[in-house]
């Protein structure tokens, strides 16, 4: 049995909490510490020197030896620049640990080998990170020791965000003054603020360690780019909320309580469709220590799979021909008086303000439907969008019954009267207690699903950040509450006005509601017809980042000068060719190296039993059978293996961004999957003893 834990007892041990700030710091650098941060203002030297001191002999308390500021690179990875708390030694050689107000709010990393999308060259190497005072400090104990953890945006040397924090905190500035201004129409004047708030639900594959050290695709690409399928997948539905295995359970045990010390609220876990495939989600929080939280949470995961001797895969494709991995983003807005606008109550179609904000969402995702698909486009996103498992590459709205029936009613008559109840689910048990079901049934196929007080935006890929799509969703409703604020605060009869604005948008963006089977082709059809864009892939996707309407909206709000959003742009394109380029190249070697001698291997060896059968007497013809077999698909092998190294050479020449993003969509990536179609049909054939790599039963089965 293992030991037992009181949650409480150490969560956020390991945080520089705001109950330890206060406790620890003079009473008037706390109180100016929190005017800056409820007033968005400038901490001065003098107060971040004492605090920064105060950090300091707490995290040595907690054994810290180093500090560093982290940042979220482009490279939707978390970055970090060690440095010990250690002065030069002094004349007497001795040495002193020292932190300074300086080093907590400004770091400045070489930050040169960072994608910057042309936003400066290489040579311009300095870079910034500056202290988010609204994401708590904390310590991180791993194998270097302890550190102390800073989370920082990162700028260039002029200015320019390098990273998705700093967006992001423009982002929720400017969904917050928006909402602001549509809750004074509302004649609510005392809200001062209004917060995203964020829940997202990570997905991820567990694989053991020795194994995935025999896949030379899994540690280059982190997904299998070979092997044939199981003899079992996911069709029998077990794994999905089934027991969890004892070796597994004990890493999510860890996983939670390093959690929980660093102050995040792990709080469901349980296993997913696909064989070795699972689920963490923590409760939701702020927009911005969500995104955070969560890049603590895909690293604690990778880090405590490696202590038990297994690795955490958190690539949205490992495997074909099971379920890929996504990451929910659950999305709500909540007053700082603690009103959540996506509230509908029991009687929506009598809750004004929250129909107002409802089809301001519905225009805001209906004029940047690409937009918001661009946000969740990845490389390794491409496999899942669309593939009959993960939402379709289209975005539409899941509203449910309830909210489709009032906005029906507000289309054809102006008004809602109305309100679909939930009803009562008849056990049909004396044992079991009727109850009340919800007025919604949910529906899994839904990009972007209505579920009960918040939307969840299901397309994001399980390792990208989380930043993007939230940076999306508050700038493009940020536009549509300030058109409605606009309208209802200079109206002469405001109920009036609320109706028709209701009506009105309802109608003009219903195309964007679609509550049937996102999976179906008659839906892509439909999408179709409706005018609503199907961007496949990451290459299409991104395009839309360059038009003329996304340029203006970010530049309206402050979000993104025209020169970041290129540069986004521009590291898009770069990362999926990059990406494209290491699969290709990993196919490569493994089929030279690998297969390929072992299937010439194996050849030989079903030749030298054909010749000893023969030599005794007896006919071969199930080893001359198997030989042909294995021989014709040997030459169609080598074929492909020749044809992508073409490509890739080819692919060398052309011009950068998207002309070669493009052509490694069009031509390398079908390349791929030609040399891998033989590759695999042989491992069906060949003996187990001789194929030189573990398949896909060993990785997805023995965990
Ligand atoms: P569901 O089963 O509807 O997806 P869960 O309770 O499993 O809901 O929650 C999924 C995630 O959504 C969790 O991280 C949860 O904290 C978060 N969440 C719940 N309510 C909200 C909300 N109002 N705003 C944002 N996130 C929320
Ligand atoms: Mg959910």
């Amino acid at each position: 049995m293992s030991e037992k834990v009181n949650v409480p007892d150490i969560f956020a041990e390991d945080v520089f909490t705001d109950a330890v700030m206060k406790q620890r710091l003079p009473k008037s650098t706390y109180k100016a510490f929190k005017k800056a941060t409820s007033d968005g203002l400038d901490l001065d030297l003098e107060t971040a020197d004492i605090i920064a001191n105060e950090i300091k002999e707490w995290a040595i308390e907690k054994g810290a030896t180093h500090f560093a500021h982290l940042f979220q690179p482009l490279t939707g990875f978390t970055a970090e620049k060690q440095d010990a708390f250690i002065t030069a030694p002094d004349a007497e050689g001795k040495v002193l640990n020292a932190f300074s107000g300086k080093e907590l709010v400004k770091g400045e990393p070489d930050g040169s080998s960072f994608p910057s999308g042309g936003l400066r060259a290489t040579f311009e190497a300095r870079g910034y990170t500056v202290w988010d005072i609204t994401s708590p400090v904390f310590v991180r104990h791993d194998a270097a020791g302890t550190t102390l953890l800073i989370p920082t945006a990162f700028y260039s040397y002029n200015g320019e965000a390098l990273d998705q924090k700093a967006p992001l905190l423009r982002s929720m500035q400017t969904i917050s003054d928006a909402s602001i201004k549509l809750l004074q129409a509302f004649g609510k004047s005392d809200v001062t603020r209004v917060t995203p708030s964020v829940g997202p639900e990570q997905e991820y594959f567990l694989v053991d360690g020795k194994k995935f050290l025999e896949r030379k695709d899994l540690i280059y690409a982190g997904r299998t780019l070979f092997g044939a399928a199981a003899p079992k997948g996911q069709e029998l539905d077990d794994h999905y909320f089934g027991t969890i295995r004892q070796r597994v359970a004990g890493f999510m045990k860890n996983v939670n309580e390093d959690l929980w010390k660093v102050g995040i609220t792990a709080k469901t876990q349980h296993n997913e469709v696909a064989p070795a495939q699972h689920e963490i989600a923590p409760i939701y929080d702020d927009a911005n220590v969500a995104v955070d939280h969560n890049q603590v949470v895909m690293q604690t995961l990778k880090r405590v799979a490696c202590q038990h001797g297994m690795k955490a895969l958190l690539h949205e494709k490992p495997f074909a021909g099971v379920n890929g991995s996504g990451k929910h983003n659950n999305w709500s807005l909540v007053t700082n008086k603690g009103e959540n606008l996506l509230e509908p109550g029991d009687t929506p179609h009598a809750n004004k303000q929250f129909l107002v904000v409802l089809v301001s969402i519905l225009k805001a995702v209906d004029t940047y439907a690409g937009l918001l698909r661009a946000s969740a486009a990845d490389p390794g996103n491409d496999h899942r969008l669309g593939a009959n498992e993960a939402p379709p590459a289209i975005i539409s709205v899941f509203l449910g019954s309830q909210l489709d029936d009032v906005l029906k009613q507000y289309i054809a008559r102006g008004k809602a009267e109305t309100s679909i109840e939930g009803g009562i689910l008849t056990t049909g048990s004396a044992a079991l207690k009727d109850i009340s079901k919800d007025a919604t049934d949910r529906n899994r196929t839904s990009p972007f699903a209505f579920t009960g007080n918040k939307f969840e935006f299901r397309m994001v890929g399980s390792r990208d950040s989380i930043a993007g799509p939230n940076i999306v969703l508050n700038t493009i409703v940020a536009e549509s509450f300030e058109a409605a604020a606009e309208r209802l605060s200079g109206a002469t009869d405001f109920d009036q006005a609320v109706d028709a604005l209701i009506s009105e948008w309802a109608k003009a963006h219903q195309r964007i509601i679609f509550n049937g089977d996102g999976y179906s082709d008659e839906w892509v059809k439909e999408a179709e017809k409706r005018g609503l864009p199907n961007l496949k892939n990451m290459v299409e996707a991104t395009e839309v980042m360059g038009s003329q309407e996304v340029i203006d909206l970010y530049t309206k709000y402050g979000v993104l000068t025209p020169a970041e959003l290129k540069a986004r742009e521009e590291v898009r394109y770069e990362n999926y060719t990059k990406v494209i380029n290491i699969e290709a190249l990993t196919m490569i070697e493994m089929a030279s190296k690998q297969y390929i001698p072992a299937v010439i291997k194996y050849t030989k060896t079903l030749a030298d039993t054909v010749n000893a059968v023969k030599a005794a007497g007896v006919e071969a013809t199930v080893q001359i059978a198997t030989l042909a077999k294995v021989s014709a698909l040997l030459v169609t092998a080598q074929d492909a293996l020749t044809k992508l190294e073409s490509a890739i050479a080819e692919a060398s020449l052309l011009e950068e961004g998207v002309v070669t993003a493009k052509f490694f969509h069009d031509t390398v990536f079908p390349a791929m999957n030609d040399l891998r179609d033989p590759i695999d049909a042989l491992e069906v054939i060949v003996d187990k003893a001789a194929w030189p790599v573990p398949a896909y039963g060993d990785l997805l089965f023995e965990v």
